[in-house]
């Protein structure tokens, strides 16, 4: 039989619970088929554990984490604790030692997910965000230069390596090739004159190698607007870091809130885990009341059992997911609905 080993951070805020209905669903799609088998092991890192420990992971913690085939993560961060802490001490901390290079955010509006636009259609939304996950504009370089003196200079560098660049997008369009759809690289090389010109430099190398993909070339401006005005227009979509870090927010309000915005951290090579997450953060305004949304956290769950190869199983996640979002009676109250948290993943079990 098959054995899948999945670390589990929980973290801080809404994240356990919000990844306790993820962790009672997939238990509940493994009982579907005998062929495979789930183990998990619970990690208790966040900023819990860095008010007792002053960090925010045991020191070998990656190390531990290691081993596992994946890691499935719902939220750090919380007051008391510097954002900056939080991200970088254990999120990016994760992405960057286990070379996740490629983020994945599907921006697809399920059926009967509420459509905030006018003028567009339920099938124009339905896009699918490949996020360079492993330097950019999120490299860490910088300096703080005559700090709290009158000509203080803060820098802070993109660092857009060949390799680095070269990878993202051709996994990209690896992925267009595969799925049949059309590419669409997101940069700015008016006002970024040297890295996103090596970008769109590189995007035009690459594709010479793809002649069966079609492809189409935004500023990330531009793509801003066009995403609400006219969002068919994308289908796999490519582009930085940053600008997809900012787009997959627009891209969840497009497709039916940030309760329902799922995320894969993905290792390609398979020689470290995966790690999969709702895009969401720890809600410290709702944390505690049982009322956040878990869907963006089943989604991802659903997300981990196709990297798994277990696409099926996945598509039963989100064929649930889909029908509780019709039936439209158990949903939490950022959907208009009045249900709790486990309630929602109560009755997507149910459905399964
Ligand atoms: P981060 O810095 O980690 O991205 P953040 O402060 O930007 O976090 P979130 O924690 O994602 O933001 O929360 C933003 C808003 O969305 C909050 O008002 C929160 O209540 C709401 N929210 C986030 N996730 C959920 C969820 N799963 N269900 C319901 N509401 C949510
Ligand atoms: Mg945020």
């Amino acid at each position: 039989m098959k054995q899948f080993k999945i670390a589990v951070i929980a973290g801080d805020g809404i994240g356990p619970e919000v990844i306790n209905e993820g962790i009672k669903v997939l238990k509940n799609v493994a009982e579907l088929d005998s062929g495979f088998q789930l183990d998990f092991t619970y990690f208790p890192y966040g900023c819990e554990f860095y008010a007792e420990n002053g960090r925010m992971m045991d020191d070998d913690g990656i190390d531990k984490l290691k081993a596992f085939d994946a890691i499935y993560l719902g939220a750090v961060g919380f007051p008391g604790v510097p954002d900056h802490i939080s991200l970088w001490e254990l999120l990016l901390k994760i992405r960057k030692s286990f070379d996740q290079y490629v983020n994945i955010r599907p921006v697809t509006l399920l059926k009967g997910a509420h459509l905030p636009l006018v003028d567009v259609k339920r099938e124009d939304i339905d896009m699918l965000f490949i996020r360079e996950n492993s330097e950019g504009e999120y490299s860490g370089a910088g300096d703080w230069l005559f700090k709290g003196q009158e000509n203080e200079v803060v820098l802070q560098n993109g660092v857009f390596s060949r390799k680095g660049t070269e990878r993202i997008i051709r996994y990209a369009f690896e992925t267009a090739k595969k799925e049949g759809r059309s590419l669409t690289s997101i940069s700015k090389a008016n006002a970024l004159n040297y890295s996103m010109v090596f970008w769109d430099q590189v995007f035009e190398e690459v594709s010479r190698e793809y002649p069966e993909v079609e492809t189409a070339s935004y500023l990330v401006d531009a793509a801003a607007m066009l995403m609400i005005k006219d969002p068919k227009r994308f289908e796999v979509v490519v582009t930085s870091n940053l600008f997809g870090d900012i787009l997959t927010d627009l891209g969840a309000a497009l497709a039916g809130g940030i309760g329902l915005a799922a995320g894969a951290n993905i290792n390609p090579q398979r020689d470290s885990p995966s790690m999969f997450e709702p895009i969401h953060g720890s809600a410290p305004d709702i944390a505690g009341k049982g009322i956040a949304n878990p869907l963006a956290s089943i989604w991802s769950a659903s997300q981990m059992l196709d990297f798994f190869g277990y696409e099926a199983h996945g598509k039963i996640v989100l064929d649930a997911i889909e029908q509780l979002l019709l039936e439209a009676r158990v949903l939490t109250p950022d959907m208009n609905g009045t249900a709790s948290t486990s309630e929602v993943g109560d009755r997507v079990t149910d459905i399964i």
